[in-house]
């Protein structure tokens, strides 16, 4: 039994009111799917309800972001299908995951749907969920942490701090073409005092930093790398805008980029150390 398990049963058998957790979720009934996020990776950030879905599941339809302890958290009966998506990797196509989904829920099977972070942050989870409501499915989304917020906590990087920032934009660097999208303002993400917080970016990496460079960001800003955030493994390097390329080439996937003040922060607050 993994120690969460066994912290879920102790806590179960000494809670004063014999509570169970099963009650704080709601049921998951048949032919229905869950969208569920799994967070950045440390099994201690899932959800009571991600936790309950997977005791609960006949199928995990799983990314490749997810860690594979939370899958072994699941019930021994499930059934684990992988569906996972990754730059430059052998990739199962989106329409044929929604049509697993679909299949799996008129079979009247409970289909937990479980991808890395949030599902509704760079997830698809949106293109899933519309595809099961136009086959009149019901489904239920569950949010998870993000890797750009609690990877950065990880990190010892605030998303938000009132002397740096009073905004965050989340951008991702890679479109479904596989190339950087072509409809981003740089010059927008440029302001001076914004934080960025950049996702599937290493591969286009130099284009990036070229763009906002030429977009006007101060080429002194402070950037990090953070590789594996929250995990065992977790990576992280700091440096500046103009040296970002050389650093990046330290990193791979999966990794966030932050670029802005905060990230000076990250001295004082690396609580992980
Ligand atoms: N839905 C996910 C994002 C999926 S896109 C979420 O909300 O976090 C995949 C990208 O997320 C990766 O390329 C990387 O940029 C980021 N990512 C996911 N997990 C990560 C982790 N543990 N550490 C660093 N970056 C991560």
């Amino acid at each position: 039994m993994t120690n969460i398990l066994k912290l879920f049963s102790k806590s179960k058998k000494d809670s004063k009111h014999n509570q169970n957790f099963d009650s704080f979720s709601p049921t998951f009934e048949k032919g229905t799917v869950w969208i569920a996020g799994s967070g950045p990776g440390d099994v201690g950030l899932l959800t009571i309800n991600v936790f309950n879905a997977l005791k609960n599941a006949d199928i995990i339809v799983y990314d490749a972001l997810v860690n594979k302890e939370i899958l072994d958290l699941a019930n021994h009966k499930c059934e684990k299908v992988y569906a996972g998506k990754r730059g430059g990797k052998p990739s199962t196509k989106q329409k044929d995951i929604c049509d697993i989904l679909i299949k799996f829920a008129k079979s009247g099977k409970r289909v937990l749907r479980l991808k890395g972070g949030d599902p509704f942050v760079f997830g698809r989870g949106g293109e899933e969920a519309i595809a099961l409501k136009r086959n009149n499915i019901n489904f239920r989304i569950i949010p998870g942490i993000t890797a750009g917020i609690g990877g950065m906590a990880y990190a010892g990087i605030p998303a938000t701090h009132r002397e740096t920032n009073y905004t965050i934009t989340f951008v991702t660097g890679h479109a479904s073409s596989g190339e950087i999208p072509d409809n981003i303002c740089w010059k927008s993400l440029s302001a001076p005092s914004q934080v960025l917080v950049l996702y599937m970016a290493l591969k286009h990496i130099d284009n990036i930093t070229n763009k906002l460079i030429n977009s006007g960001k101060d080429k002194n800003t402070p950037v990090a790398i953070v590789q594996n955030a929250t995990m065992k493994n977790m990576k992280i390097q700091t440096g500046k805008l103009s040296e970002l390329i050389e650093i990046a080439k330290n990193f791979e996937p999966p990794a966030i980029v932050v670029i802005g003040e905060v990230v000076n922060l990250q001295e004082t607050l690396n609580w992980l150390k």
